[in-house]
């Protein structure tokens, strides 16, 4: 069975490397050679939208998904008519969009942020009266580890934000001061067959995720966040794997925004799951049994962003597990992540916390 992704990034890559041992075979298309997947699998190298590079996608895979959320809708409606496409197109039409994510919240009744849209400076000057400050300002398409977002703190924060993201279709909403971050993750078959992952507490610093430590434990809060999930993954009758961020106030969840695939939170599972959720994501897009979503212990994902610390001096960290993506390095770019798994929560949290202070630190 070979799998179309369309994206080639590190996602993509741990995909391929995920579904190997399954005996699955691989086919990515992307703009370039050299990414991150392109370099354990094959790829069609050239534009989203070339309807004969579509067309030779559809015709050798047996089901497409995608590693990037941002594939042009005429592209996946060419593909839709000669191939299996999963997770459904609506859903990533859905994520595309902030503003029809906020939307669907509403619809389904998930506790959520209040935001309002902003086309003008005028726009902008009426939803910060009526919203309030502080709060932030982000383009509805596009953004992704924090970029096109600006927090307006003061009514002097408001026209240089509007200079910097006007004219893009852009979305006012509060700033949370939430106590902590978490994300679920769960997965759906073809059947409606469900599973879930349990809670990841998530550290963001400058929009882009630093830590990840799983499982959460709290169990109000994954009762609460399961019924988010199956609500959404109904809705679009999903099929794949399915990621919901969440802000936690005052022991209550507001979702923040939705991501129709793997997530970077869910990383950790490669190790410190029974099945991770890239394997778990294959499965259900090629109609297989669902894994095993147990935790095998307690894990700590770090991000390796910007720059890649000596492998020599990460290795010699006993028990770590090291995910190099082969990307050249860029400030703020993530180049690979390290995940530890420990018996207790206890001695989870303390390596993580040394090792992000390592990592973190210039001499790494
Ligand atoms: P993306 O992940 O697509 O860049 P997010 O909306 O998830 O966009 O924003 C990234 C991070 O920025 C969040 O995880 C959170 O830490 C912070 N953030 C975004 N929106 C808000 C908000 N309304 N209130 C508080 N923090 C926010
Ligand atoms: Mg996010």
């Amino acid at each position: 069975m070979t799998v179309g992704v369309l994206g080639a990034g590190q996602l993509g890559r741990m995909l391929a490397l995920a579904g190997y041992p399954l005996g699955l075979d691989f086919l990515f298309l992307d703009r370039e050679a050299g990414t991150p997947a392109h370099q354990v699998a094959p790829s069609l190298l050239g534009s989203f939208t070339d309807p004969s590079l579509l067309d030779e996608l559809a015709s050798r895979c047996d089901v497409i998904t995608f590693d990037w959320e941002n594939v042009p809708a005429e592209s996946l409606e060419r593909l839709a008519a000669r191939a299996r496409i999963a997770p459904p197109r609506l859903a990533l039409a859905t994520a595309q969009d902030r503003l029809l994510e906020k939307e669907l919240f509403a619809k389904l009744k998930v506790p959520t942020n209040r935001t309002v849209t902003v086309d003008s400076l005028a726009d902008l000057q009426r939803a910060a009266a009526d919203i309030g400050l502080p709060g932030v300002l982000k383009t509805r398409r596009l953004g992704y580890d924090g970029k096109g977002q600006k927090v307006i703190r003061s009514a002097a924060d408001i026209e240089p934000a509007w200079q910097q993201l006007g004219g893009a279709p852009l979305l006012y909403e509060q700033l949370i001061a939430f106590d902590y971050e978490v994300s679920a993750i769960g997965v759906r078959g073809w059947k409606g067959e469900f599973a879930m992952y349990p809670l990841n507490r998530n550290l963001h610093r400058d929009g882009i995720l630093r830590l990840t430590r799983a499982p959460w434990k709290s169990a109000a809060l994954e009762a609460s966040a399961r019924r988010t999930l199956r609500r959404v993954m109904d809705h679009f009758d999903y099929v794949g794997v399915l990621a919901i961020e969440f802000f936690v106030k005052r022991g209550r969840l507001l979702a923040n925004e939705m991501a129709p695939r793997v997530h970077n939170s869910g990383h950790w599972t490669i190790e410190g799951a029974a099945t991770s959720q890239f394997e778990n994501h294959l499965r259900a897009i090629c109609g297989l049994p669902l894994g095993d979503t147990r935790p095998l212990g307690h894990s700590a994902m770090l991000n390796l962003i910007g720059h890649m610390p000596e492998r020599q001096d990460l290795l010699r960290e006993k028990g770590l597990h090291l995910h190099d993506y082969g990307k050249a390095p860029r400030p703020g770019r993530k180049l690979g992540h390290v995940t530890i798994v420990e018996p207790s929560a206890q001695a989870a949290d303390r390596r993580a916390m040394r090792l992000l202070r390592r990592i973190e630190s210039p001499r790494m």
